[in-house]
């Protein structure tokens, strides 16, 4: 009995030795996300307007049905989503999205911190995933 106890505070006091540590001291110390995390989506921008052509692909596999996307067409005839918005609080950031889209239009960030207070500030408009 002495001796798996004796194991057991030899563990806790491994962890307690500096750069043993799991936790994180947040907010002042951020994590590093893997590369294959999937956080905030990101609409691609090109150099004069977004990289989307309003094909209806990604509102169309989504699972959770949170993106919206109104097409239009500019003046040279080319497509793009007049609307295009996605509510957070029903997406499970699945990533179907990006995998769908066949122009690249969409990414998934690492941006993580995406707590709000009112139920609108999670709908993600144009303007705001394209930042
Ligand atoms: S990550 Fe999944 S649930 Fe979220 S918007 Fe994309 S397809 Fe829909
Ligand atoms: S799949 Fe890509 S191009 Fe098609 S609507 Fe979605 S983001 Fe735009």
């Amino acid at each position: 009995m002495f001796k798996e106890f004796a194991k057991g505070l030899s563990i806790t006091l491994k962890h307690l030795l500096p750069g043993h540590s799991t936790t994180v001291d947040y907010p002042k110390q951020k994590l590093t996300m893997s590369p294959r995390f999937r956080g905030l989506h990101r609409l691609v921008p090109t150099q004069t307007r977004e990289k989307c052509v309003a094909c209806y692909l990604c509102p169309t596999v989504c699972p959770a049905k949170c993106i919206t996307v109104e097409s239009a067409e500019n003046e040279k005839g080319e497509k793009y989503p007049k609307v295009y918005k996605i509510d957070l609080l029903r997406c499970i950031f699945c990533g179907y999205c990006v995998e769908a889209c066949p122009v690249e239009a969409i990414e998934m960030s690492d941006k993580y911190e995406l707590a709000n207070y009112k139920r609108e500030d999670f709908i993600f408009d144009k303007e705001r995933l394209l930042k």
